[in-house]
């Protein structure tokens, strides 16, 4: 799913806690949007990919580097840290990350099919690839819906 209708499920799970102080519910919102992170290297392959040394960091990075439990974990130690309501702060971050998470498992194949398979339990291993055989592609009304 686009990075907007990840922002609004975040928004929506920040929202259902409004006991929250608004710096919480800040974190909540853009846990659900911080994996998407890994897509940035979007600009440096475009950028290269005509040149002698093209950097193929969407292409290899993106759904990688951000869409799995380590870095889950960071986002939730940042959020225990630095959240004025600990428990219940870190525990929506890790739900809306994994929102995003589940989002993409459901709504994300790419536009030449690919499904992005998600490499969950990395860096500690390598071995669980998620995706499911009903994927939605990227741009299906299911996302549009969602998003309104
Ligand atoms: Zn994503």
């Amino acid at each position: 799913m686009s990075p907007i209708t990840h922002f609004f499920i975040g928004w929506t799970i920040a929202n259902a806690a409004p006991s929250l102080t608004k710096r919480d519910r800040a974190f909540v919102t853009w846990a659900s949007v911080v994996p998407d992170l890994d897509g940035l290297g979007i600009i440096p392959e475009k950028l290269t990919q005509n040149s002698a040394h093209p950097m193929n960091w969407w292409t290899d990075y993106h759904h990688v580097l951000r869409h799995n439990i380590g870095f889950a974990l960071v986002v939730a130690v940042a959020a225990a840290i630095f959240a004025n309501q600990t428990i219940k702060t870190t525990l929506l971050v890790w739900l809306s990350f994994h929102a995003h998470l589940l989002a993409d498992l459901i709504g994300a194949r790419g536009p030449d099919g690919d499904q992005w398979p998600i490499p969950y339990l990395l860096p500690f291993s390598n071995r669980l690839h998620l995706t499911w055989s009903g994927q939605w592609a990227l741009n299906a009304w299911p996302n549009i819906v969602f998003s309104l």
